[in-house]
């Protein structure tokens, strides 16, 4: 699609001159414009600069004086889930822990069943009024992870549901397969269910390219340092990115683990010694921090922000969007807690949610910033510079959202095809 968005009275992008600048730079041009060709970004900077440029039969979106921003990559998420859990969302604040809930049957075990009596087609049904609630939140590319399935029958519904979803909804879907937890019936077994995901899931999923990365839930009670090895090189060998939820309630040996094989990721992080932040740092592992899930249970840290930003580490920030711990499709809710809680800075929030979130995702040569020869996703915001954005929270101020050049939200509504 082309298209020539103009009258944009100020554009925010990360300047991503050097993908190993880690200054987190913000190009700001007032009086901006965007030529999209073919989906991609043809040209950008002021509205004069650019306007000879584009042909007269393009489409012209004005913005209207409003603030541009990259599409946010929000790289972190499970939005494929049946059912809803606000019970123990109610149980958790009067007193009862995650791990607690998780133990009497609740948590993933109870997704794990709704998942089980849900259809594809009522997945699919269940999940685009969230796909339509992250784009009116920002978000044009989104990962989706697996995980809900536990069993391999499941599992391969939940893909099966993000493949028809990549193709219903205009947000860009990045499907993740996550080992998340032993199943119940498999307690006793877990050696067996260990080796079933080495030599059956994994290689199906390999097979079918239902996935692009890996990501396993290492923690104390799920799956422990070595037993997450074992399942993670065995995804490497089958050429799939790896990825972890890595130090949430302790120091599960997840943020070495990242570190060690390479990750493209390792996400939570609320437990980190120096240590362990050196080697993400080392290793170029991005750090993906879930603040609004920090935020929504209420008694864990915040992840140490400052530090790893300060020692060079790359740090995005994600929704972690689920039905137990993280309820909310918004990225620039996100933003406000990790500006006041994990002292963000506007440049650091936007590098977070826009270019470091793609990285988190290989995905930072196409999306990620408003630069030539990138997909055209922009977004347009009632706000009147960038710091607004994060202090104005609870409401959205997204009017247009533009995905390959093609607009998928005017004036606040989703287009038809949407
Ligand atoms: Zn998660």
């Amino acid at each position: 699609m082309d298209l020539f968005i103009k009258n944009i009275s100020r554009l925010y992008t990360p300047r991503v001159a050097d993908s190993e600048d880690i200054s987190r730079p913000v190009m700001d041009i007032s009086d901006a414009a965007i030529f999209i060709s073919q989906g991609r970004i043809e040209a950008v900077g002021t509205e004069k600069e650019i306007a000879s440029l584009v042909p007269e039969k393009v489409p012209v979106l004005d913005a209207q004086q409003r603030v541009a921003l990259p599409g946010f990559v929000d790289c972190h998420a499970h939005p494929v889930f049946a059912g809803e859990r606000s019970h123990e969302f109610h149980k958790r604040n009067a007193g009862a822990t995650y791990l607690q809930i998780a133990k009497e049957g609740g948590g993933i075990a109870s997704s794990a069943q709704a998942l089980k009596n849900a259809s594809v087609e009522a997945l699919v049904q269940e999940t685009l009024p969230r796909l339509n609630r992250f784009l009116l939140s920002g978000t044009t590319t989104l990962e989706a992870k697996s995980g809900y399935g536990l069993e391999w029958e499941q599992e391969r519904k939940q893909l099966a549901a993000i493949d028809e979803l990549n193709k219903k909804h205009p947000i860009e879907l990045i499907p993740t397969y996550l080992v998340h937890s032993i199943p119940a019936s498999r307690k006793n077994d877990r050696e067996a269910f260990i080796d079933e995901v080495c030599e059956t899931m994994l290689p199906e999923v390999a097979r079918n390219h239902l996935a692009q990365a890996v990501d396993i839930f290492c923690e104390e009670g799920v799956f422990s340092e070595e037993e997450s090895r074992k399942i993670l090189l065995r995804a490497k060998q089958l050429g799939f990115d790896i990825k972890l939820h890595a130090n949430q309630f302790g120091h599960s040996g997840g943020a070495r683990l990242a570190a060690e094989l390479g990750a493209v990721s390792a996400d939570h992080l609320e437990h980190l010694n120096d240590k362990e932040i050196d080697a993400l740092i080392e290793n170029k592992v991005t750090c993906v921090l879930l603040p609004a899930c920090v935020f929504f249970l209420g008694d864990l840290p915040y992840p140490p922000a400052r530090k790893l930003i300060e020692r060079g580490a790359r740090v995005a920030i994600a929704t972690d969007m689920n039905p137990g711990s993280s309820m909310t499709e918004s990225l620039p809710l996100a933003m406000t807690i990790a500006a006041i809680y994990c002292h963000m800075t506007p440049a650091e929030l936007l590098w977070a949610a826009t270019f470091d979130a793609a990285r988190a995702l290989k995905r930072e040569t196409s999306i990620g910033s408003l630069e030539v020869g990138k997909e055209g996703n922009v977004t347009l915001w009632d706000i009147p510079h960038l710091r607004y954005l994060s202090y104005h929270f609870g409401n959205t101020f997204l009017t247009d959202a533009v995905i390959s050049g093609q607009v998928v939200v005017a004036n606040g509504q989703l287009s038809d095809e949407s």
